[in-house]
């Protein structure tokens, strides 16, 4: 027997955290877990999960508008931000109960308790009662995930972030989101469709930076026909409570009153209070926790998986970083997880699915490239007469004409991108992209049907 309470002990039972619980159970490992939250962590509880059903509740505002040009008549629609909050928080409830029993039914060990590093091995539990344990295990595996972080604005303190958003008592009538990044975009899609008048604010000329330029403009043009009024270049500097709302001060001595102003101006690794000063486990200096290619942190016995990372903060990737640990530990299968064209999507609307290299960065990485670019009016918005086009865009590395960028912005572009990631990531070339017969009609044929390329070399 082992001198240890557990072979492993898990903080953070998020994405990341309940997949190599279960998994390490299943080969065997005694596994404790802990949450002070709700099991299911951000993804499932505050994160992709009820941001995607609100997008579904947002869309239908097109739906029931595109209806008409098909011969419906839909005399009067109205939503109700009550009704539907009800109904996404019972399916939340549903999921973080299936994440419950999913523990249970592994044998692993569940603490509804912040946990908090004493020592390398040592963790001590304490309860929402403020009841103290202290447990301890052979390996240690951090996925305490990441949480929303706010700049210092003066009035920050009627901001919201998406934490609240899910749990508005009222829709707002005029909403401010503050970002152009993932969050921001898609939670001014989803307030946009629900019926707020909404006012995005980015600091730069185009926004979600570190995308291909191409999607970059086009989503910005996107959604300003939607009806988002967007403010580029643009920074608020104060923040101040009136009696008919929030008074946003810019820079430029601009102001803009909403009724709520919410941050979406990125994420920071979960780390307070947890103790991590107690170990020699190396942090950086935003906080992210540094790990090799197994996850492993510079102390033997303590691993980390997903946002606390700071490697790429999606789900799937945390799930995929979780599994490979357990399998590496506790399941004799060292493999390393590979990070290399891993796809993603911004559920903004029109969505937008990416896999492999902007033009920018391919042009760096490989030098000569192949751009093919397709703009064109979705199929259904003929007869819809919606004024929403679709960008395409696919990167191909001259020298060996292998497709190493794929991005699209429009109509079930996420699910289509993710198809076709398995083709990127395998290295396929453009040729063998082409002798695909496409399916048709679809939008996603056009994939396997560009023929002209645009010459695109490092020599400008
Ligand atoms: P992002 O990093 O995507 O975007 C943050 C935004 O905030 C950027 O536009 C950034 O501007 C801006 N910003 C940062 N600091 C300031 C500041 N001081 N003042 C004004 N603006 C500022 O973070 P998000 O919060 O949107 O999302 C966090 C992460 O969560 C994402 O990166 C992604 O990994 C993940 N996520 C994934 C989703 C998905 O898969 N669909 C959905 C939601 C989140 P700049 O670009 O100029 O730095």
């Amino acid at each position: 027997m082992s001198e240890y309470d557990f072979d492993l002990f898990v903080i953070g039972a998020g994405s990341g955290g309940v997949r190599a619980a279960r998994i390490a159970a299943g080969y065997g490992a005694r596994v404790g877990i802990c949450e002070d939250s709700r099991v299911g962590g951000t993804c499932v509880i505050r994160g992709c999960v009820p941001k995607k059903l609100m997008v579904y509740a947002s869309h239908f505002a097109d739906e029931i508008e595109d209806a008409a040009g098909y011969g419906w008549d839909i005399p009067s629609a109205t939503f109700d931000w009550q009704r539907f909050i009800a109904a996404k928080d019972v399916e939340i409830d549903r999921l973080n109960a299936v994440y419950i029993d999913l523990l249970e039914a592994s044998g692993v060990q569940l603490y509804l308790a912040r946990g908090k590093f004493l020592d390398d091995h040592r963790i001590l539990l304490t309860d929402k009662t403020g009841r103290n344990e202290t447990i301890s295990a052979e390996t240690i595996l951090i996925a305490t995930g990441g949480r929303p972080w706010v700049p210092e604005v003066s009035g920050a303190e009627y901001a919201i972030t998406s934490n609240e958003a899910f749990h508005l008592p009222a829709l707002p009538q005029r909403i401010a989101v503050v970002g152009g990044g993932y969050i921001a975009c898609e939670f001014a899609g989803i307030f946009n469709g629900m019926g707020s008048a909404v006012t995005q604010i980015y600091r730069g000329d185009a926004l979600l930076r570190g995308f291909d330029h191409d999607v970059r403009r086009f989503v910005g043009a996107e959604l300003q026909g939607k009806g988002i009024t967007l403010m580029l270049e643009s920074d608020v500097i104060r923040i101040e409570k009136g009696p008919d709302g929030l008074n946003l001060h810019f820079k430029e001595g601009k102001q803009v009153q909403v009724d709520t102003v919410m941050y979406a101006t990125g994420r920071v690794p979960h780390v307070r209070n947890l103790g991590i000063k107690n170990t020699d486990v190396e942090v950086r200096a935003d906080g992210s926790i540094v790990v090799d290619e197994y996850s492993k942190t510079s102390v033997g016995n303590i691993y980390a998986v997903g946002d606390v990372t700071h490697r790429i903060n999606l789900t799937p990737v945390a799930i995929n970083e979780g599994h490979a640990f357990a399998d590496i530990l506790f399941g004799g299968k060292p493999r390393p997880v590979n990070h290399e064209f891993v796809p993603s999507a911004v559920f903004s609307q029109p969505p937008i699915g990416t896999v492999g290299f902007s033009e920018e960065d391919a042009r760096r990485h490989f030098g000569d490239v192949e751009i093919f670019r397709s703009e064109f009016r979705p199929m259904k918005h003929t007869l819809s007469g919606r004024n929403e086009y679709m960008l395409m865009k696919l990167i191909v590395a001259s020298e060996s004409q292998r497709v190493v960028g794929m991005h699209l912005v429009g109509m079930d572009a996420p699910e289509i991108v993710l198809g076709f990631a398995v083709a990127v990531k395998s290295g396929l070339t453009k040729e063998q992209f082409d002798c695909t017969i496409g399916i048709h009609p679809t939008a996603a044929e056009e994939l396997v049907t560009m023929r002209t390329a645009v010459v695109e070399s490092t020599q400008g």
